[in-house]
């Protein structure tokens, strides 16, 4: 009888510490911006507008409101935990059965309906769009686009002073793939980053790894299905061992999210 209410004292101050691990942890996860960019996040931002009527153009998305509701609901979240966390994110659906998703600068993220529909759970879909969102804190893409196209093109582009300009940039850089083939060092951080962040936002961080571990099965299984993300996400066997180690870092944290009635219910409305 004495035992019980001593347990009880015990237990309340490992769960604050067990908290207090998990904060700490999550405070500390810095970007490293190891790449020249010439362009400021505040540059991005200012384009956003005109890089996403761009994708209008060019792909077909979905417009479902409740569906995008939900993920930018959930992407959010975890574009909260980033050092860009308190700029607007915006999350789409293209309406493409083939498994990929990119990133656009200014905070932008796009998630095929085939993506969804073979995300098995909610936690891979978090990490699959932290991946993503790993590369918008990094700021890959204008890393990759000042290597591309010079300061001064990007300049004049983020100061909206030649919009068409701007139409041309995007619509080139969708067209030849170049935001998507990033260096392998870029996708390491990205998954790094990713691993981080949805387990900040309380997401299981498993998750991007089973989700990758999955599409190497569906490359056997249905390979035109992931043609174009292995084609821009190579090396998968390298990125399950490097993300399983970063997992392994971290402090484990009993109420992380690995899935939920409403994003099944969300998953059934592409599958
Ligand atoms: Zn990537």
């Amino acid at each position: 009888m004495q035992i019980k209410p001593r347990a009880r004292a015990l237990a309340i101050p490992s769960a604050v510490v067990a908290v207090l691990i998990f904060l700490a942890s999550c405070a500390s996860t810095g970007v490293s911006e190891g790449g020249i960019n010439l362009i400021s996040a505040d540059q991005e931002w200012s384009t956003r507008e005109e890089m996403h009527a761009q994708v209008q153009r060019e792909m077909r998305l979905v417009n479902d409101r409740s569906a995008l509701d939900y993920l930018n609901t959930v992407g959010r979240r975890i574009a909260a935990q980033t050092p860009l966390g308190n700029r607007r994110w915006d999350f789409f659906i293209v309406d493409d059965s083939a498994v990929n998703a990119f990133n656009l600068p200014g905070g932008l993220v796009y998630v095929n309906s085939g993506l969804i529909a073979e995300a098995d759970s909610l936690d891979e879909l978090a990490g699959a769009l932290a991946h993503e969102i790993g590369h918008g804190a990094a700021r890959h893409g204008t890393q990759l686009m000042t290597r591309a196209y010079g300061y001064n093109l990007l300049a004049s582009l983020a100061l909206g002073r030649n919009p068409s300009q701007a139409q041309q940039i995007v619509a080139q850089l969708l067209g030849t793939g170049v935001l998507t083939s990033y260096s392998r060092s870029a996708e390491r951080d990205a998954d790094r980053l990713g691993v981080n962040y949805a387990y900040c936002a309380g997401y299981d961080p498993h998750g991007l790894e089973t989700f990758l571990q999955e599409l190497e099965g569906l490359r056997r299984s249905r390979p035109s299905k992931v043609q174009q993300f292995f084609s821009d996400h190579p090396l998968t066997e390298e990125r399950v061992r490097n993300v399983d180690a970063e997992i392994a870092r971290l402090p484990r944290h009993a109420s992380l999210t690995h899935d939920t009635r409403n994003f099944q219910q969300f998953r059934s409305r592409f599958r």
